[in-house]
């Protein structure tokens, strides 16, 4: 514990022995209260109001808050920012101080920190002409007493969207360490986004995803693409959205509009049923009339699935019970057929198809009688009105 008997404090840190927190007391008033507080107790030998510079608690930061702000004006250089939100870590010290000072007056005494913050906002507000908020600010501004330096963090800026990928062989993610050099949807849509933005880097947050070779296609996917640290928060999203469309043949965006992290969650905690397209094939021409029993059989049924084996490496290995809403017989034509089908959020529709091995009871291969491969696969709706 800290030997208090020397304890000399500026005004600032003198006057908030008061416990006066009320804005519109002067500093004046609440060093007159604190001197009575500290008389009236008997510890004017272990507090004594002193020289800013030499104050034990703040080392004089309280009265070169102006000066402090000049220095981090220049550092958050040319970030567009509506909002910020200012905090501090002071050191163990100083934490020490104040509360050998809480214990020495008996009652809490006001925090370095907190009137540092406020005092930091105030001038910062003033100098920039940028509301405070407490809740989801544009900036974070952090001042670090122990290097005497400040901390800035910027909040990435999140776009909403809808996507439909035209072409198959395009991954929603990219690869870890080959950002930039792929087509996938993030890249495609995250790009752009950067070039308006000037952002350091870009993440897509998908509801779902589909795999490389299904397209995305009807209503589209919701996404939330997110810009990490942007110097430019301000964009014109019909740009974005034109520029996006118009340079790529194989996704397509539209619903752009401004978001948060909230919504990040929202859509990747949403569940929906979704229809897919389905060309399928078996080795032998298809019978029409067994391949329609088989489909309509499908409708209404409860699916056991096993983790695919594709997937087994990344997911829990456990049956899952799915129900198929609809199975539709579109055409048949030699050893190929279409079909659409309708199923509860998480179905594995490959699976369904081709029965995975007998991993998932029954698929459409079990109830034909004959193997059938899964041709091509395109989710063509997804139903996010939850019907
Ligand atoms: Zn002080």
């Amino acid at each position: 514990m800290q030997n208090t008997e020397s304890l000399s404090l500026c005004s600032h840190c003198f006057s908030r022995l008061s416990g006066i927190k009320d804005p519109s007391v002067s500093n004046e008033e609440r060093v007159k209260a604190a001197f009575s507080i500290i008389s009236e107790r008997g510890l004017t030998h272990q507090i004594s109001l002193g020289q800013s510079d030499e104050c034990s608690l703040c080392h004089g930061i309280l009265e070169r808050i102006d000066e402090l702000c000049d220095a981090l004006i220049p550092q958050i250089g040319q970030r567009e920012f509506e909002t910020f939100l200012v905090g501090s870590s002071v050191t163990s010290e100083q934490e020490e101080i104040e509360e050998s000072i809480s214990e020495i007056l008996k009652t809490d005494y006001e925090k370095l920190k907190k009137e540092l913050n406020r005092e930091l906002g105030k001038a910062f507000q003033d100098k920039t002409g940028k509301e405070v908020s407490f809740d989801d600010p544009d900036i974070t501004v952090n001042f670090d007493f122990s290097y005497s330096s400040f901390r800035i963090q910027v909040k990435p800026l999140y776009i909403y969207g809808i996507y439909r990928k035209l072409k198959r062989g395009i991954p929603q993610t990219r690869w870890i360490h080959r950002s930039g050099e792929d087509n996938s949807v993030e890249t495609q849509i995250g790009m752009v986004l950067n070039n308006l933005t000037s952002g350091e880097e870009f993440h897509l947050h998908g509801s779902g995803r589909e795999d490389v070779d299904v397209r995305m296609l009807g209503n589209g996917r919701e996404f939330v693409i997110e810009s990490v640290n942007p110097r430019i928060r301000r964009i014109d999203l019909g740009d974005l959205l034109k520029t996006i469309n118009t340079s790529s043949d194989s996704i397509q965006v539209s619903d752009l509009r401004y978001s948060d992290k909230r919504e990040v969650v929202r859509i990747k905690n949403s569940n929906h049923n979704k229809s897919y397209r389905a060309k399928v094939a078996s080795s032998e021409p298809i019978d029409s009339e067994r391949f329609r029993k088989a489909a309509l059989n499908l409708t209404g049924k409860d699916i056991y699935q096993r983790t695919p084996l594709r997937v087994t490496g990344s997911r829990s290995d456990l049956v899952r019970k799915r129900q198929v809403l609809s199975c539709q017989p579109e055409s048949v034509s030699g050893n190929e057929a279409v079909l659409e089908i309708k199923a509860e959020a998480g179905t594995y529709i490959k699976e369904l198809i081709h029965g995975d091995g007998g991993r998932t009871q029954p698929s459409l291969s079990s109830l034909y009688g004959e193997e059938l491969k899964v041709l091509e696969l395109d989710v063509i709706w997804i139903h996010r009105d939850g019907e």
